[in-house]
């Protein structure tokens, strides 16, 4: 859910202190935020379904792909049956996505042997086999249904593109822009050009138990990221042929639904000086770990808190209920 707000922080063209990215990370949680102003490293965790975009939009075949990671023939062989297994879920239910079920074969059909050999390829799909099916279901099946959702009068001869692109994040008062990665589809109509967003909302990888997740946040969308990306600017200063329209992308089911925007944006954006000054005030609470401490499992700052345990640890409370901000006041970018 937070993979393109870390991958923010490592852009080249921030800095820490810019108030859009200080906005963004105090409404995730004010722990980080701290983090991040007093100089913390940016550890952005494993992300299975950003992976797969990241590879899918380069454009080369999943075949090639996965080659290139070391997956053998046997295995290539047990993916395109789960592909096909998953297809034919899917046709035989109504569910947003019966492959996740607990009555799916996945365990009995697709779980490698004890002693299988293939622990380095799993290494490039965070360390489990589950994530190298996840790969390919992203992959294969989630992108597209994403796209069907969205641009469903899109043809297959080329009049679409799927693509990572950096925008330029802008707030009433902020003077230098945010850069931001986005993933767009690009759509040609007629002589001009269809740009479409997808964020994606839910938490990464593959729960221990998708069941219970999907049903509590499927469709979560957080207001200030939808509403900056809806007004974002291209970065080549040229003008988006029509303005971009926004949808989320359920990274658990495949499902998607145009921004609903539940604050004005304009109102949202007015807020980001405020929020941004905020996060420059002590105490900064750690809300990730009390409102939803799956959070903190796909928080890049997680080590800072956590320190390797199961628990925030005293040193990390200590230094988040410092009276004493510890960095300037003055803000750098507003
Ligand atoms: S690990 Fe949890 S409490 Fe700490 S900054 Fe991240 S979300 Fe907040």
């Amino acid at each position: 859910m937070y993979t393109d707000l870390f991958n923010a922080l490592l852009h080249g063209k921030n800095h820490r202190g810019n108030p859009i990215l200080n906005a963004l990370l105090y409404v995730f949680c004010p722990a980080a935020a701290y983090w991040w102003q007093v100089g913390a490293k940016v550890i952005v965790p494993d992300d299975i379904v950003w992976l797969a975009m990241t590879d899918f939009a380069r454009g080369e075949s999943i075949k090639d792909v996965l080659e290139s990671y070391g997956v053998d023939e046997p295995t290539n062989q047990k993916l395109k049956q789960y592909y096909a297994a998953v297809n034919e879920w899917r046709n035989r239910s109504h569910d947003p996505a019966p492959e996740l079920s607990s009555m799916f074969p996945m365990q009995a059909h697709f779980a490698p042997p004890a002693n299988f050999g293939n622990a380095d390829v799993y290494q490039h799909f965070g360390g489990q086999w589950r994530y190298l099916f996840e790969y390919v279901r992203v992959w294969s099946i989630l992108i597209y249904q994403w796209q069907d959702a969205i641009a469903p009068n899109a043809s297959d001869d080329g009049d679409i593109e799927f693509k990572q692109l950096d925008v330029a994040l802008s707030a009433p008062g902020v003077k230098r822009p945010a850069y931001f990665p986005v993933w767009a589809w690009e759509q040609k109509v007629g002589l001009s050009k269809r740009t479409h967003f997808g964020l994606l909302v839910n938490f990464p990888g593959v729960s221990r138990n998708p069941q219970v997740i999907r049903n509590k946040i499927q469709g979560l969308q957080d207001q200030l990221r939808f509403a900056l990306v809806q007004r974002s600017a291209r970065t080549d200063n040229e003008l988006w042929s029509s303005p971009p329209d926004v949808y989320a992308l359920d990274r658990v089911t495949g499902a998607s639904t145009p921004f609903d925007v539940v604050v004005n944006t304009s109102d949202t954006l007015k807020m980001v000086l405020g929020l941004s000054e905020a996060a420059r005030t002590p105490p900064y609470y750690p809300l990730g770990a009390l409102q939803a401490p799956e959070k903190c499992g796909v928080c890049c700052f997680r080590k800072e808190c956590y320190q390797g345990g199961n628990t925030l640890t005293d040193f990390a409370l200590d230094k988040l209920f410092e009276k004493k901000t510890g960095f300037s006041p003055v803000d750098e970018d507003a």
